[in-house]
């Protein structure tokens, strides 16, 4: 039986040469054979010449996305599993993410030539989180499959807002395979102990993206006051607090987050690190009126620019809070930014900082430029698989 096919305009074959596995549904010419939402097909240049293999959504703009590049290869049980025993060889094997308490990304979508599926690892559990509805179809595939490999107690499937109606999907967070956890639950992270609520929390349940830029920051934080705005659970606060800073505290206006910092700072027995429920402008904007100074402050927001046109307003929001943090920071402090935006990049962060830096007539020298950890890579072919930067500068 021959499979559909997706024919490409002229002259729109050369990202998918490429293997950019995003092709958008103004690219294409022609779709021949009626492939189902979800169905395999194969693209084709506009002069007839097979590029890929890829799966098919009417509903989404992203009308195809691809995996393979071989004439021949089925998209099947075989070939994906396949695919997640090489992503979870790169965590487990290679970069040693095998702490059976610890938590790691296992499989990061287009990073990992699976484009729509993410697998995260919370000691013994596992969340999925589906991006594409041609993979959230063979969830029960996806679940089997880990299931042998990883042997989890459970695994939770986590939905993003937004994805629905993005992909035409109907999903909803629950149990897709084994037990549930009863509750919050530890994890092991750089030595602390880290509760993680996989039914309830942000994201997939944690940010691991930022483990080792906390362990970065927890370098610089003895004998600081450090303020760790935009908290979570408190990551950065109780990093910083283990290695000695003088006083931490944390901000973060949902209340369930300020409960599991609270909660994770009595299981390492942490006492001098405070955490307030407070929306963070309003929080910084009278800390500074009262005078208040720390000598290290984290900024991690959350995404600020969604789409391209959002930007601009984004830019405004970072300039927002890197002016009130830095009137905290006295000579020699530490400003930390992250921004979890894949369309801001570097460049503008850095821009801005030099604005302020003139504005405020302050000096800052970046010191460190760092990404998300290592189980969070960046596809060469596809280089919006990167987003996070967090850039560690010293202001005199
Ligand atoms: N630094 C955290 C991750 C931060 S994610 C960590 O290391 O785990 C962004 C956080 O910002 C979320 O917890 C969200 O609840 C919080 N948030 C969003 N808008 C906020 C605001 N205006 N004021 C305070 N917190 C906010």
């Amino acid at each position: 039986m021959s499979i559909p096919r997706v024919v490409l305009k002229p002259k729109r074959a050369q990202p998918f040469y490429g293997r950019h596995p995003w092709v958008f549904a103004g690219a294409i010419a022609a779709v021949t054979g009626s492939p189902a939402d979800g169905g395999e097909v194969e693209l084709h240049s506009g002069t007839g010449n097979f590029i890929a293999r890829g799966l098919f959504n009417s509903q989404s703009k992203i009308r195809v996305r691809l995996y393979s590049w071989t004439p021949e290869q089925a998209l099947d049980r075989e070939f994906f599993k396949s695919r997640l025993e090489t992503a979870i060889r790169l965590r487990h094997d290679v970069l040693k993410l095998n702490n059976p308490a610890g938590a790691c990304r296992l499989v990061f979508s287009e990073a990992d030539g699976l484009s729509g599926i993410i697998v995260d690892r919370y000691a013994n559990w596992l969340t999925v989180q589906f991006t594409s509805l041609a993979l959230a179809q063979r969830r029960e595939m996806f679940a089997e499959l880990l299931t042998a490999l990883l042997h989890p107690a459970g695994i939770y499937l986590r939905t993003e807002r937004g994805i629905g109606k993005l992909e035409g999907l109907e999903l909803h967070d629950g149990l897709l395979h084994g037990a549930e956890p009863a509750g919050p639950f530890e994890i092991e992270e750089n030595g602390l102990r880290m509760l993680v609520n996989l039914r309830e929390g942000q994201k997939t349940g944690y940010y691991l993206d930022q483990r080792d830029n906390r362990q970065a920051v927890a370098k610089l934080a003895a004998g600081r006051r450090v303020l760790d705005a935009f908290c979570y659970s408190g990551g950065f606060a109780l990093h910083a607090a283990s290695a000695g800073a003088a006083e931490a505290l944390g901000l973060d206006a949902s209340a369930a987050a300020v409960q599991l910092a609270r909660d994770n700072a009595k299981a390492n027995g942490l006492e001098r690190v405070e955490f307030v429920e407070a929306d963070v402008f309003e929080e910084l904007t009278r800390l500074q009126a009262l005078g208040r100074q720390f000598d290290l402050i984290i900024l991690d927001p959350p995404k600020f620019a969604r789409a391209r046109h959002a930007i601009p307003e984004a830019l405004r929001g970072y300039r927002r809070l890197q002016t009130l943090a830095i009137k905290m920071l006295p000579s020699d402090g530490i400003l930390v930014m992250c921004c979890c935006s894949g369309l801001i990049t570097f460049d503008m962060l850095e821009e801005l900082l030099a604005q302020i830096a003139a504005e405020e007539r302050r000096d800052f020298q970046i010191l460190e430029r760092r990404g998300p950890a290592a189980d969070h890579p960046v596809s060469v072919y596809c280089r919006e698989s990167g987003y996070l930067k967090c850039l560690i500068c010293r202001v005199a």
